[in-house]
């Protein structure tokens, strides 16, 4: 089954549980728009490559089309599609006024030289530019996709608009209209649903092991924070391996160590160790073994599809934190609930990055600026109340945190749907 069908699925489950109105559920299931590019990109060599790139609008009933732009080899129409709809719903479970959308291109950007990515990303962005604006479909970073990146795509914009135009993106640098606390909301706002959640659950760090799979923006930030409040890192992996340490990784040491060799797993006779674990040792793992690790907290960064029915009886963690968007298969969900593991579920966990897209085109549209706190204090209020409802719905059904953010998620379109009509 495909990444799209899987969230088809799920709103199909929700939809059930909460006997979600027929028009409502047909219009949510069939993205509004779909655009696809065929684009030429001149090479260092001289040559020209043609790459692929889409642009899903799933809805907007709440508000500008919002979601990021995903550079990867893998990515096609339906995982855009699966990813547009996604963002219709998170931005629904944290009732932020905009709608859901997913960009995507089909490129390895590793293979790419720095004036390569940023002529494919002008070119990209000329494509989109009738589609996309602050009113209309506001994109952003995801899977490698950077400020940078961001920043290409607002210059090339405004030229083209021939005004500046800053709000035509978010996850900018600061110096380039960005917001304070965007590059770490993701992780932010998971830390922040995950508090209030083990607090109901009278969870407390002491003890508590924890294993990060992708060790990119998402991923480290969250490691940093848990880090912070006293859980331990043991294991953490990223596309080229995974590394497992027993007495505990220092993330801030593992990251430069990976920015220093090019991959996680070759730290593993660096001085990566949490403080208090000198001398101990370390070992490379795989990523199907990194999943599998006897820990408390997996925390799912990476990419979709990571556990499936083929793996979920595997899972050793009694929690499981989805930073990443789609990473438990429908199938596997199922396995893990009998299991009487807990999943904290991506459109609720991971919104923090979107809340914090939203702070930032709302500052760019004022044209005045709020300080790193006055992003916090927005976002955790907005984080908490998402949490207790989402708690509250799953009790009510009496169903997994999963369908209690998607019945959330849908009710709120619903209502909106019936009172604006088709
Ligand atoms: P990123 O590119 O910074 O990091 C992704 C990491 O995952 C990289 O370290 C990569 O090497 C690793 N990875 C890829 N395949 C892997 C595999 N099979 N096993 C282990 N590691 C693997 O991307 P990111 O922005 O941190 O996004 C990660 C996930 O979080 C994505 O699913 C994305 O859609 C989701 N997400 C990100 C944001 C955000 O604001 N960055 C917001 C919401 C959701």
């Amino acid at each position: 089954m495909s990444f799209f069908t899987n969230t088809i699925e799920q709103i199909k489950r929700a939809a059930g549980i909460m006997d979600l109105d027929a028009t409502t559920q047909a219009v949510l299931s069939n993205p509004k728009r779909i655009i696809e590019f065929n684009f030429p990109v001149k090479m260092d060599d001289g040559g020209v490559r043609i790459f692929t790139g889409f642009r899903v609008q799933h809805n907007d009933l709440a508000g500008p089309y919002k979601g990021g732009i995903r550079y990867h080899q893998d990515v096609d129409m339906e995982e855009v599609k699966a990813l547009a709809t996604l963002m219709t719903l998170k931005c629904s479970v944290v009732a932020i006024p905009l709608g859901g959308g997913k960009g995507g291109v089909i490129v390895n950007p590793k293979e790419l030289s720095k004036n390569e990515l940023e002529r494919l990303t002008r070119k990209y962005t000329e494509y989109m530019t009738p589609f996309i604006g602050p009113k209309v479909d506001v994109p952003a970073p995801d899977v490698n996709t950077d400020p940078q990146i961001m920043a290409w795509i607002v210059d090339e914009y405004s030229k083209l608009r021939q005004q500046n135009v800053l709000g035509v993106v978010t996850g900018k640098p600061l110096a380039v209209g960005g917001s304070e606390g965007r590059g770490e909301a993701t992780a932010q706002g998971g830390i922040y649903v995950a508090e209030e959640f083990f607090k109901a659950q009278n969870v407390t760090p002491k003890g508590m092991r924890v294993v990060v799979q992708g060790f990119g923006n998402a991923g480290y930030h969250v490691a940093s924070f848990l880090n912070e409040m006293g859980f331990l890192l043991i294991a953490a992996s990223d596309s080229k391996g995974g590394i497992y340490c027993e007495k505990g990784i220092h993330p801030a040491k593992a990251l430069a160590c990976k920015t220093e060799k090019g991959s996680i797993q070759e730290c593993y006779v660096s001085d990566i160790h949490y403080e208090p674990a000198q001398g101990s040792v370390c070992e490379k793992i795989s990523n199907e073994a990194l999943l599998e690790t006897d820990c408390d907290i997996l925390v799912l960064a990476a990419l979709e599809n990571q556990v499936t029915e083929k793996n979920a009886h595997k899972i050793k963690a009694r929690y499981i934190l989805e930073l990443a968007n789609g990473p438990i298969t429908p199938s596997a969900d199922e396995i893990l609930e009998k299991r009487g593991i807990t999943v904290i579920p991506d459109i609720l966990a991971n919104a923090g990055g979107v809340t914090v897209s939203y702070f930032e085109l709302v500052q760019n549209e004022m044209n005045y600026y709020w300080t790193a706190q006055e992003i916090q204090e927005r976002l955790k209020p907005i984080m908490q109340r998402a949490t207790h409802t989402v708690m509250a719905v799953a009790k009510k059904f009496n169903c997994s945190l999963r369908m209690g953010a998607f019945i959330s998620a849908l009710s709120r379109l619903d209502s909106m749907l019936k009172s604006r009509g088709i």
